[in-house]
């Protein structure tokens, strides 16, 4: 059996780290079982749904190497929907209803006020032909319900386990709107079907709906898929994800943050799995490693600090090449593999760079604590051509003509030379400044 999934946002707002996550470990799961990817743009709601959502939705997939192998909308299936709502109405299990908003919700008080759970009373199932017909008259427009099977409803779930429903404790699904657009319920079992989808990975927020979907394709003469009900994120502090990176888009995060695409996978295959977190520069891992199994039902908290720290960590080791159109643009064009390889340690953003590239090329304000030191310093400068041992030749030195050793030695000729208290390592940023500069700094000469 070929595994077969989807990814099926909806084109109604952007990729964030909660719907995205989705999308990884759907893909994750089909990458390790050399399967099928569907990307499903359900975009049933013309009114919510829009284009540029859509592109977003390409845009950030793209940005973060989740690739698809077949695309398809809800949009263009309209004619497919409306040949099994014939069918599910022949054979009975449609049927129309005539409630407003407000008489549904004055039963669902009434209801409530007695201690019983909101179910559908289904009033609609007695109305008569005269009754219907009398509705119509007035104006009023049918939606359309499923008729659910009071029977137990039972799937292994690859994450949640055995997960029971009973069709008598559930309402019936409305499927088609008064203006006769079909709702997601309908599509997406359809959708699954006519796709040949073999498991159906979404957030645990589905979790009912499955019950339902699962009578769907019973009724619709189809084997149910496997399903995997994934926790929803929290915050560190066990609340909804609202907070800065958490609530971003994933165009935010690439654009306005400047994170690395492989961060965000790095963190969000891992969390809530019992296998360890950490930063990956390839997929290869996550995907050789990938088990359902490994998924725990708690709510995996969502760190914004860990999300840092994996970045920064990729950073430290990517190499030049992955980097090099990006610093063109960022106007640094100049900027060679040895000047990344000697500062990328120092870096958390990696526009971070520019901070030292100003501090190699200048002009920079030096900082002098000690006038006398750093012109002691001066005449003990070893001759270029400077390499990386030549931090270590002077300020050995400078520490045999002076005595200072430790921070009294080595601050003093940083802040004169950055102009900063920190940075890259001295011995790899000295040859980088170069001998004329340094001169010129530790002389107080702006430079
Ligand atoms: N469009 C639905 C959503 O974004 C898809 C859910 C599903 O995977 O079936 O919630």
């Amino acid at each position: 059996m070929t595994v077969r999934v989807r990814f099926a946002p909806s084109p109604t707002g952007m990729l964030h780290v909660g719907n995205v996550r989705t999308a990884l470990i759907t893909w994750l799961f089909a990458r390790k079982n050399a399967g099928h990817y569907l990307l499903r743009i359900d975009d049933t709601d013309t009114e919510r749904s829009k284009k540029e959502y859509e592109d977003a939705i390409r845009e950030s997939l793209t940005w973060l190497g989740l690739n698809w192998d077949e695309e398809a909308w809800q949009s263009k299936r309209l004619d497919r929907y409306a040949v099994v709502i014939e069918d599910l109405k022949r054979a009975g299990r449609l049927y129309a209803c005539y409630e407003t908003p407000d008489e549904l919700n004055l039963k669902r008080k009434a209801l409530l006020s007695q201690g019983l759970p909101p179910i559908y009373d289904r009033a609609a199932l007695n109305l008569t032909a005269e009754q219907k017909a009398a509705y119509e008259s007035q104006g009023r427009k049918p939606h359309w319900r499923f008729k659910l099977n009071l029977e137990p409803i039972i799937w292994n779930d690859l994450v949640r386990g055995s997960v029971e429903f009973d069709g008598a404790d559930l309402s019936d699904p409305v499927l088609i709107r008064e203006d006769g657009t079909p709702l997601y319920h309908l599509c997406s079992v359809i959708d699954d079907i006519d796709f040949k989808i073999t498991h159906v990975v979404r957030g645990e927020d589905h979790v009912t709906n499955t019950a339902l979907h699962i009578q769907m394709f019973k009724a619709m003469n189809a084997t149910p898929p496997q399903f995997a009900h994934l926790p929803l994120l929290s915050d560190p502090e066990g609340g909804k994800l609202s907070k800065r990176l958490g609530s971003m888009s994933i165009i935010d995060l690439r654009d306005q943050e400047g994170l690395e695409p492989m961060a965000i996978p790095s963190l969000l295959a891992r969390l809530g799995t019992s296998d360890p977190i950490e930063a990956y520069s390839s997929y290869q891992p996550l995907i050789d490693h990938f088990d359902f199994s490994k998924f725990s039902r708690g709510t995996p908290k969502f760190d914004t600090d860990e999300l840092e720290r994996l970045n920064a960590r990729i950073i430290h080791t990517l190499p030049f090449a992955m980097v090099k159109d990006r610093l063109a643009v960022m106007g640094l064009s100049e900027l060679d593999e040895n000047f990344w390889n000697a500062v990328r340690a120092n870096l958390e953003r990696v526009r971070d760079i520019t901070t030292w590239w100003q501090v190699a090329k200048g002009p920079i304000t030096p900082i002098i604590d000690d006038a006398d030191f750093t012109q002691t310093a001066v005449t003990h400068m070893p001759p270029e051509p400077w390499n990386e041992s030549t931090w270590g030749e002077w300020t050995n030195a400078v520490k045999n003509a002076t005595g200072r050793k430790g921070k009294d030695l080595f601050m003093p000729l940083r802040k004169a030379l950055t102009g900063m208290d920190h940075g890259p390592e001295l011995n790899t940023l000295l040859p980088l400044i170069g001998a004329e500069k340094a001169k010129k700094r530790l002389s107080q000469l702006a430079a």
